[in-house]
């Protein structure tokens, strides 16, 4: 301990443990973004939590996921407002896609439906990522948990629009 913090009577336990608990920042040079649609170094440990921090505003999720790996993880920082084209992964997807830098993304698992009974994960099943809300409900804000789900399995959540 330097002897300019030495004049401070600190206890040690409490000093490891914060230690211990300050944020980490997963590594954000990874070019992978996380399910909620932000690139998974923008979660920050904040003791037992993780916090989602994209740029300015802020992310509810707390359940950092990788599933898709990119180029360019720059476009990866909008806001989720619902699900399918309203949820910041397909925003940025777009984004990505509409960019003259040849992003390249490439799933890092195959996305299939988050309900245990169904798990679809054909074309057919029209898979969208949805931000779930506390009442497992689909919300229409940024939400702490965030899966894909089937056309059908999205009505049977139901929305809380
Ligand atoms: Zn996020
Ligand atoms: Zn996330
Ligand atoms: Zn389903």
């Amino acid at each position: 301990m330097s002897d300019a913090l030495s004049r401070f009577k600190l206890d040690d336990d409490e000093i490891r443990e914060f230690l211990a608990e300050r944020p980490r920042r997963r590594d954000a040079s990874a070019k992978e973004v996380c399910v909620c649609g932000h690139g998974i170094g923008r979660h920050v440990a904040a003791g037992e939590r993780w916090v989602c921090r994209p740029g300015r505003q802020m992310c509810r999720c707390t359940n950092p996921r990788s599933v898709l790996k990119v180029s360019d993880n720059r476009f990866f920082a909008s806001k989720t407002e619902g699900e399918g084209s309203r949820h910041a992964l397909i925003r940025g997807m777009v984004l990505a896609s509409k960019s003259e830098r040849n992003v390249t993304m490439e799933w890092l698992l195959e996305p299939s439906c988050a309900r245990p009974e169904c798990m679809r994960s054909d074309a057919e099943a029209d898979l969208q990522p949805v931000p779930i809300n506390r009442a497992g409900r689909i919300s229409n804000r940024d939400e702490a948990i965030n899966v894909f789900a089937c056309r059908d399995c999205r009505m049977k959540f139901g929305t809380d629009a």
